[in-house]
């Protein structure tokens, strides 16, 4: 480990710089448009396709062939009966009928599969073949089987009751395959029909662009490998594995180098050796110019002409690092892990297409409708991430909001929308352009839109046993009311009490939604276990105790969730130190209490047991659907409702603790 990084006391002055040193960061990045990022970094880009390399068959598939591939057979290499039945010359066959059926003579040859025929076939004659045989000498036409009668009386004889057309059930040589001509033209991707294709030419191997070879290796102290157990303030590393994976589907062969922490020389020394053994190198995390920032550092040390560009007016993505080694490049991309992926498809992604043979990929876009207003930082183009749902009038694009520090953005959007820099805000209700990611989604059945809950992953998956596909968006119970009414969603689950009545969920109902009772769960105070301003008090008590208490630090819930209605009732007017600490999930809350950034807040129950924590009961609290009236009838949600109403999957909802409703 460095200096700066050693985990042991500081002297105050060391401790002082560092704090200075991080303070700084960013501040130094000469941060460039996208454009200009692209044109430094493509000058010292070489986008031509790798050398060639030749592959067997089985290994082709997905594969860029090199060079065009010209057929060296005919294919069939013979003129090839297509039925089971008798070879004949077609001038024989010449008014037969029913009534005035023709009769040939049957040769002494049965031509089978992989027999080649001896005997011509002479006016007057036939011979017996099967589909696939070789046409005689002699025959231009096969007649099936099913239209000829045998006729045996002294030398074999058939009866046939259809005249044939010349050719009729040949396949001539050549007619599918022709020798000589280009089969398959290079750039084209190889999958498993035109492996079929070049077998059929007897080729068992085949030259394709040698995959471009891309070095990963992430960075950061924090990082712990996936199936290791994960240390105190430590961190998996998602962008090794997904920044791999996405080298392959951009046609490139990862090299996982693994994680490094945040040391300068084992760091180089890691970084030299990707350099020697691959094309490119793509590094991750540890790109702001802070103490503990190594990565740009190390690039800048490794040859020209180094680094291009660190800085580029991105959002997710501003501290993306552009360099070349020789002739290598080298990114470094931010440790962010959606930023991570973003900048991955927009500045590694074309140079491993490229190098892989492989055209450019074609973003397919559509238009969608903005519901709501999303703000942009003035200067950097903004990237969103967004899930598209059907709405009444069109396609409606929400934002994933989660953030570009979140894995499951990238993961689990639909597409995104580009928010120009110079624009400070997306206004609600606007059209929007949306790029499509991945395609091959499937449009879901079922639209879930309001507050989460671990239930409702049951019975989504009672949904999917049956054959339906439903996506859901936790936006919030009163995000899920507005989205009900704008009929952006089949259905929404809420959890919201009446301040004036203290009844839930009811008053939500208008024109056009119903309510249907879901479950009944129990939110309540959540504290570490051994905690004696809670263990053994009811909740009311220990409110009384805490709130008097200074040093009882809570963390509390966004506004807008139902829990939040419920805090701000038990709290009545009193602001307690942590309050404006506001998460937007149940295990957000229950985290920082076991981890002890908070003393106590409300969750549900279900929740406090999984991260081993006291509960002090409060209310129990209902969870409904707001169903779209004009969508009742359709299958999905009736599939949706079925599945609240069945006893097995009603058992498992208990087995985690909520209890369904009977009303
Ligand atoms: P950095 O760019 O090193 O300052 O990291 C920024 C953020 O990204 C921090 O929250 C890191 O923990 C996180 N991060 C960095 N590398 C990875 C990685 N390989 N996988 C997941 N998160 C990462
Ligand atoms: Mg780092």
């Amino acid at each position: 480990m460095s200096e700066s990084r050693k985990s042991q006391p500081h002297g105050d002055a060391e401790l002082i710089a560092r704090v200075r040193a991080a303070a700084r960061q960013e501040q130094f990045l000469e941060v460039v448009s996208a454009d200009e990022a692209h044109r430094r970094f493509g000058i010292h880009l070489d986008l031509t396709p790798l050398p060639a390399e030749s592959v067997v068959l089985s290994d082709a598939r997905t594969r860029v062939l090199a060079r065009d591939v010209v057929a060296a057979v005919d294919a069939p290499p013979f003129d090839r009966a297509n039925v089971d039945g008798f070879a004949v010359r077609a001038a024989d066959t010449v008014g037969a009928s029913d009534g005035k059926p023709r009769v040939l003579v049957l040769n002494a040859e049965v031509i089978a599969c992989g027999s080649s025929p001896a005997v011509t076939v002479m006016p007057g004659t036939c011979t017996a073949i099967a589909t696939g045989g070789v046409i005689p000498r002699g025959a231009d036409a096969v007649v099936m089987i099913e239209q000829t009668e045998l006729i045996e009386e002294h030398a074999a004889r058939i009866e046939l009751r259809r005249a044939a057309a010349p050719g009729q059930f040949i396949s001539f040589a050549g007619s599918d395959i022709p020798r000589g001509e280009t089969l398959l033209r290079r750039g084209t991707q190889v999958g498993s029909r035109e492996i079929g294709m070049l077998a059929a030419c007897g080729l068992d191997r085949v030259d394709v662009v040698r995959r471009p070879r891309v070095a990963v290796l992430s960075t950061g102290d924090e990082l712990v490998e996936p199936g290791q157990p994960l240390k105190p303030a430590g961190v998996y590393d998602s962008n090794g594995a997904i920044v791999a994976a996405s080298v392959v589907e951009a046609g490139g062969e990862p090299i996982a180098f693994g994680a490094y922490p945040d040391d300068a020389v084992a760091l180089e020394r890691a970084v030299r050796e990707a350099l020697a053994v691959s094309d490119i190198v793509v590094l991750s995390g540890g790109t702001s110019k802070g103490a503990g920032d190594l990565s740009h550092r190390v690039v800048s040390q490794l040859g020209k002409p180094g680094v291009l560009v660190h800085g580029v007016a991105l959002k997710p993505g501003k501290p993306l690092c552009l360099g070349v080694i020789g002739n290598k490049p080298i990114v470094v991309l931010p440790g962010f892990p959606t930023s991570a992926i973003f900048t991955f498809h927009t500045f590694v992604a074309p140079i491993i297409r490229a190098r892989a043979g492989l055209p450019p990929e074609v973003a397919e876009t559509i238009s969608a409708r903005v519901p709501v207003r999303i703000p942009s930082e003035l200067g950097r183009e903004e990237f969103v991430l967004v899930s598209l749902v059907g709405g009444d009038e069109g396609t409606v694009a929400f934002p994933i909001g989660k953030g570009s520090g979140a894995v499951t953005s990238f993961s689990q959007a639909d597409g995104f929308l580009e928010i120009d820099a110079l624009a400070s805000v997306l206004e609600a209700d606007s059209a929007a352009r949306v790029t499509i990611i991945g395609s091959t989604a499937r449009a879901p059945d079922l639209v879930i839109m309001g507050s989460h809950d671990v239930a409702l992953d049951v019975i989504v998956g009672t949904l999917a046993d049956r054959g339906f596909a439903a996506r859901t968006l936790a936006v919030g119970s009163q995000g899920g009311v507005a989205a009900a009414n704008r009929g952006e969603c089949d259905i929404a689950p809420v959890h919201l009490v009446d301040p004036a009545t203290g009844q839930y969920n009811k008053y939500l109902v208008t024109p056009g939604l119903s309510l249907v009772p879901g479950w009944r769960r129990m939110q309540g105070i959540l504290f570490r276990p051994g905690d004696k301003r809670f263990e053994g008090r009811s909740a009311q008590e220990a409110l009384k105790s805490i709130l008097a208490d200074a040093s009882a630090l809570m963390i509390s819930r966004n506004a807008g969730a139902g829990t939040r209605v419920l805090i701000d009732k038990l709290l009545d007017g009193a602001r307690p130190a942590g309050y404006a600490n506001q998460p937007k999930s149940h295990n957000a809350v229950a985290a920082a209490i076991a981890q002890g950034r908070a003393d106590w807040g409300l969750a549900i129950e279900p929740v406090a047991k999984l991260y081993g924590l006291g509960f002090l009961p409060v209310s129990p609290e209902h969870y409904d659907f707001l169903v779209v009236e004009k969508r009742r009838e359709r299958p999905a949600v009736q599939a949706f409702l079925s599945a609240l109403r069945d006893e097995e999957t009603r058992a498992r909802i208990r087995g985690i603790g909520m209890e369904p409703a009977t009303d």
